[in-house]
């Protein structure tokens, strides 16, 4: 984040992180997660409807998102169990990103390694 952008951010609340989402219609996103044992980058889909998870109620002040969703990712080269936790903003863009024994990519970074 630059020098003005931080200036002219709202003091409070997180500034979204984009093209770490790919938008499949209306009803689902993907995400992208990079295995830190094997390297492998896997494709993760989430349902807007049913996986993601709307902060509401009780759950509003317990993350910066507007949705978030906790899922246990399994790639196909091993069998390391990737714990991803992402909060969203309204427009499913990343806002924050917990993912442990791997790492969030970007679309770009997972394509990049698909055409090598
Ligand atoms: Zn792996």
């Amino acid at each position: 984040m630059g020098f003005l952008s931080k200036l002219f951010a709202p003091a409070r609340g997180p500034k979204s992180q984009t093209g770490y989402v790919k938008r499949e219609g209306k009803g689902a996103i993907w995400i992208y997660v990079q295995c830190d044992k094997c390297g492998e980058k896997i494709p993760v889909r989430l349902r807007t409807t049913s996986e993601l998870q709307r902060r509401e109620g009780p759950d509003a002040e317990l993350g910066p998102g507007m949705f978030f969703v906790k899922k246990t990712v399994v790639g196909s080269k091993c069998y390391q169990r990737i714990e991803v936790a992402v909060e969203f903003d309204a427009k499913y863009d990343v806002v924050e990103s917990k993912v442990t024994k791997g790492k969030l990519i970007t679309y770009q970074d997972y394509r990049q390694n698909n055409e090598q």
